[in-house]
């Protein structure tokens, strides 16, 4: 397959272009490497682009014919969505729906979309499921809500065939060590915790101590970048065999506090990582665990990596050899 992977340059979106190319596909990166690397993405071609840019994605899509899409592309920190939401609305729904009519005029029908557990809120049971009906608590969340819902109207009245992959947290690094996460400046868990493992940050800070958890912190499923890689490839295969459009959990289905992660996190470094009690971060819900059964059902997905020690054994490798190098 020829796919076109929007947001290429990103953490996830370059693991996913290695992974395609690993399973014998081409890829055209297109990426405005504002928050992405140029260097991460190892396979394809790489067009620097604003994904808000209809003649240039009309001129990329006229260059060849792709068979999907895959929109990694968005702006994805819930703090800052809640203190700067334009942004959010303007790259994560308007910019989505430039794509989507660029997609519709160039007859490019398939499309994996990057959504998020944020869609579901605050869900009132343990293990959230896809019948959880979406109630965002965060801007970030509305904006990728207000993306499937038009993805939806497309898919009606356009016959757009698209995957929305609503991602639990996605974490760790290409387990040969070529590619990790580097989100400039970091606000993620896991990188932050491991940062403070190799001195570069006097601590890591706790994000709320008193939420209505077993330890009094966030619990989270942490889910890794490799198999949102090999899920979204499935997808696709998914959308090809049998056409009609897919709304998939992708996670682990086990939660983890805040201070789990940094004890396993202490566990695999073999490092002392100190840590400071701090006030909750606004739009945070307390637990956000899946349940994603549904993507074992329809696309045979099973996770390879579900253990957090090799979630973070692999973002500890990438992490170090990172801090050698710089
Ligand atoms: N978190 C934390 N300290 C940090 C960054 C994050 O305690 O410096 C917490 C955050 O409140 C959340 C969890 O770690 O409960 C995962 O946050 P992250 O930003 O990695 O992902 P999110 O859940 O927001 O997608």
């Amino acid at each position: 397959m020829n796919i076109l992977v929007i947001g290429g340059a990103g953490y996830i979106g370059s693991h996913m272009v290695k992974f395609l190319h690993r399973a014998g596909h081409d890829t055209v990166t297109y990426d405005n490497l504002s928050n992405g690397h140029a260097d991460a993405v190892l396979h394809g071609t790489l067009i620097e682009g604003e994904l808000n840019d209809r003649s240039h994605l009309d001129e990329v899509f006229a260059s060849r014919r792709f068979d999907a899409v895959m929109h990694f592309a968005s702006l994805i920190e819930v703090g800052e969505s809640m203190r700067e939401p334009a942004r959010y609305y303007a790259n994560n729904l308007a910019a989505t729906l430039t794509l989507l009519e660029a997609m519709r005029n160039a007859g490019c029908d398939n499309l994996v979309f990057s959504s998020s557990a944020a869609v579901y809120g605050k869900p009132p049971t343990a293990a959230v499921s896809e019948d959880q009906p979406p109630s965002p608590i965060n801007s970030y969340g509305r904006t990728k809500w207000m993306a499937e819902q038009m993805m939806s109207d497309f898919a009606a009245a356009y016959g757009l065939r698209y995957a929305a992959l609503r991602y639990f947290n996605a974490a760790g690094a290409d387990p040969e060590g070529e590619l990790g996460e580097r989100h400039e400046p970091e606000t993620h868990l896991i990188p932050l915790v491991l940062a403070a493992a190799l001195g570069r940050r006097t601590n890591i800070s706790i994000l709320g101590t008193d939420y209505p958890t077993p330890d009094g912190t966030c619990l989270r499923d942490y889910i890794h970048v490799w198999d949102l890689a090999r899920a979204h490839l499935l997808a696709v295969e998914r959308l090809f065999s049998h056409g009609e459009c897919l709304t998939l959990n992708l996670g682990n289905g086990d939660g983890f506090s805040v201070r789990q992660v940094i004890d396993v996190a202490r566990r695999v470094t073999g490092r002392e990582i100190p840590v400071a009690e701090c006030p909750r971060r606004p739009g945070d819900p307390p637990v956000l665990v899946a349940d994603a059964s549904l993507a074992g059902k329809l696309l045979g997905w099973m996770p390879e990596y579900p253990a957090l020690e090799d979630i973070i054994t692999h973002a500890w490798r990438w992490e170090s050899s990172r801090a050698t190098i710089n």
